[in-house]
């Protein structure tokens, strides 16, 4: 097999080929972009710091009973992960209202969603990621009934996992995506979890730690992350 064959180009992501049957070699890179490609830029270190909250956390899950595609860190922007077929959704939890949520309903900025909801959105860039409902995600043989309820409950459960973490490291985590994909019959959390992919917030100061600086313009995008990143650490 061809070693280092590069399998896909994502924004911030690239995947390759190794050679070992089954597994993926993900490089976490330093490109940061936003409003689908946008606005874009490169900042030195973000790599890493994502691919170092992604391992920490699907370790996390794991040790909690959550399957992921995760195996191990080769270097500290390069994952080695099991590979997934992936199933095109975005699953977005929220539990504080932000971001498109507030634009598209009459929720006000801050307000808190309890129980937390979860809304999906197809993956596809071309179209905007547009919001996708549970009969479209069943008619079009994205998930099984039986699946999408599983899908469900995991999130449910990630959403908790995570959310107590966070309260413990005095940050609020306001809403995340993650995707899905299949290893055989098992369906493996993917992609990762990281300062791109959720939003934070500050518990005492209310600032963002997460993607938002970099949208808005709120500040110094690495300093956030790397806030993130010690706080993480020192609740470890
Ligand atoms: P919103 O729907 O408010 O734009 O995003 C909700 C949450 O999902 C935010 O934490 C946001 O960062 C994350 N999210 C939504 N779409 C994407 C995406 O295409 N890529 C990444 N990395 N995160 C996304």
């Amino acid at each position: 097999m061809d070693d280092d064959q590069l399998l896909y180009e994502g924004k911030a992501k690239s995947v390759f080929r190794t050679n070992v049957a089954g597994e993926l070699r993900v490089v976490f890179r330093d490109d940061i972009t936003a409003f689908n490609g946008g606005k874009k830029d490169i900042l030195a270190g973000k790599g890493a710091y994502n691919a170092r909250v992604s391992a920490f956390f699907f370790e996390y899950l794991e040790k909690n009973g959550i399957p992921t595609h995760f195996i191990r860190m080769e270097d500290e922007r390069t994952m080695i992960v099991r590979e997934l077929t992936m199933i095109p959704l975005e699953v977005i939890a929220r539990n504080v209202a932000a971001g498109s949520i507030v634009k598209k309903f009459p929720f006000t900025e801050g307000q808190r969603i309890d129980p937390p909801v979860i809304v999906t959105d197809y993956k596809d860039d071309e179209h905007g990621d547009p919001s996708i409902n549970d009969d479209l995600i069943i008619a079009l043989g994205f998930l099984s009934p039986d699946d999408l309820r599983e899908v469900r409950e995991t999130t449910l459960k990630i959403n908790t996992l995570l959310k107590d973490f966070f309260t413990k490291a005095g940050i609020e985590l306001v809403d995340f995506k993650i995707e899905f994909g299949r290893s055989g019959d098992t369906i493996c959390l993917g992609d990762e979890i990281s300062m791109d992919s959720m939003r934070l917030w500050d518990l005492a100061t209310g600032e963002s730690l997460d993607k938002d600086v970099y949208r808005f313009g709120k500040g110094d995008v690495l300093s956030a992350y790397g806030r993130v990143v010690d706080k993480i650490l020192q609740e470890n």
